[in-house]
């Protein structure tokens, strides 16, 4: 057997890279993980379990029929060029090489490009465009963080080791007394596992997050609120703020909760402009905590391609166009705006409402993921592919937007490509049909 070691975990946006996984001597099995939590863990030893080694095809009675790599990516491309308006969307799940090609296809085929940010932190986007982006990287948190924030977050269940390798509990540079040194207030309606380890917690009324950031800016400012707001009494608020004001470094790390419940892109606006406030006395910063481990990626990558983060509407091919509302997925899905749709790196059956879903589901659907799962099982096609951070490497963007280099530890199946290669081969096909044409 031998270990390999700084391997990254392909699960959260964490981006765990001190992994240590033991693999057999023929280099096909993972034996041993280490320092992942169970999450990542699981994803290693569970890599090979429900794997296809061939595309499925869609037959009339229902049924799936595997079909070969070549016919896969002849089927994939004829759709592509065919539709009107292919959707091209998902990518939490893959490396940038991926996004790179498959932005390669969007271009070529005329397609809108989407990522999962759509559904997720795209609000944060919006405020992030209107209001900048304070933030720093999770090895300055941990160095220099004396007080943390999770507001609308609960790490403890979706980024289990976000807190003991980078907020709470590390021994960093200039934290060298660890969870000792460090406050932490945690704002979340409920009383989630984060919150059980916080200095302060306060419960929030449901979807008042907004009137509590107003009730923070004004106290910060040195002006009088009402005795309470959002459900949390003035005192309350009141000591919390003291705390932020006296940090020597604080991060705001928000999560979901902050950014889809009520209120949404506003919440994160008004999250960004207290950071500024507090920055009027000491440093703060504000962090998104993105869920999938390489969802960072694709608005890096596009951004740097195209200058938009997600939503990008290429069909008019020379020119790329954003606007969130139409030409985001489930807003096109909804409206019936879309003639095809490849789902790749993600799951958007077990994601979108079931409206959009529906109306996915009257066009040609095709699905490219490692494993078996809700978007595969409704597909007319589904195309299976090597697990990046497990049998492919590739740059992957940490939520801090840090890029980080993840290698493979076993091969995958024989002749699984990675997605990569099959968008590349996809784009070939393409030019080939173009010229046929
Ligand atoms: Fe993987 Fe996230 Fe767990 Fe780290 S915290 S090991 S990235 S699932």
């Amino acid at each position: 057997a031998k270990k390999i070691e700084n391997v990254g975990c392909p699960f959260c946006g964490v981006c765990c890279d001190d992994l240590v996984v033991t693999v057999s001597d023929d280099g096909k099995k993972i034996l041993e993980v280490e320092n992942a939590c169970i999450i990542g863990s699981t994803v290693f030893h569970r890599a090979m379990e429900d794997r296809h080694t061939l595309p499925r095809l869609r037959q009339p009675d229902g049924t799936y029929k595997e079909i070969s790599y070549d016919e896969a990516v002849d089927y994939t491309a004829k759709v592509l060029y065919n539709a009107k308006k292919p959707l091209i969307y998902g990518f939490g799940s893959t490396n940038c090489e991926g996004m790179a090609a498959a932005a390669k296809v969007a271009e070529k085929a005329g397609a809108v490009l989407d990522n999962c940010a759509s559904i997720c932190h795209g609000s944060s986007f919006l405020a992030i465009f209107d209001n900048g982006y304070p933030s720093c990287t999770l090895g300055e948190t941990k160095n220099r963080a004396d007080v943390i924030v999770y507001w609308g977050a609960n790490p403890a269940h979706a980024h289990p080791r976000h807190m003991s390798r980078y907020s709470i509990f590390p021994r960093g540079f200039f934290t060298g007394k660890g969870h000792k040194g460090r406050k932490i207030i945690v704002i979340d309606p409920r009383h989630t596992d984060t919150a059980q380890v916080a200095d302060i917690h306060l419960q929030v009324k449901q979807g008042h997050d907004y009137d509590l950031f107003n009730a923070f800016r004004t106290v910060v400012r040195g002006h009088d609120i009402p005795d309470e707001v959002a459900g949390i009494k003035k005192e309350q608020i009141i000591e919390a703020v003291e705390i932020m004001k006296k940090a020597r470094f604080g991060t705001i790390f928000y999560g979901m909760g902050l950014c889809h419940s009520d209120g949404r892109n506003h919440n994160v606006d008004i999250a960004i402009s207290l950071t500024r406030d507090l920055n009027d006395f000491t440093k703060w910063t504000i962090m998104a905590m993105r869920g999938h481990y390489n969802i960072t990626g694709p608005g890096a990558v596009w951004s740097w391609q195209y200058g938009f983060p997600y939503c990008l509407d290429l069909t008019k091919r020379d020119i790329a166009h954003m606007n969130p509302g139409e030409t985001s997925s489930v807003d096109l899905a909804m409206r019936e705006e879309v003639d095809a749709f490849v789902n790749i790196g993600t799951d958007a059956a077990a994601h979108f409402p079931i409206e959009p879903v529906k109306n996915l589901r009257k066009h040609p659907w095709i699905t490219i993921d490692p494993h078996p799962n809700m978007a595969t099982e409704i597909s007319d096609l589904h195309i299976p592919v090597g697990i990046v951070g497990v049998e492919v490497p590739g740059i992957v963007y940490r939520m801090d937007n840090v890029p980080i280099q993840y290698r493979k530890v076993i091969d995958a199946p024989d002749g699984v490509p990675s997605d990569e290669e099959l968008f590349e081969r996809i784009y070939q096909r393409l030019c080939e049909l173009e010229a046929e044409d």
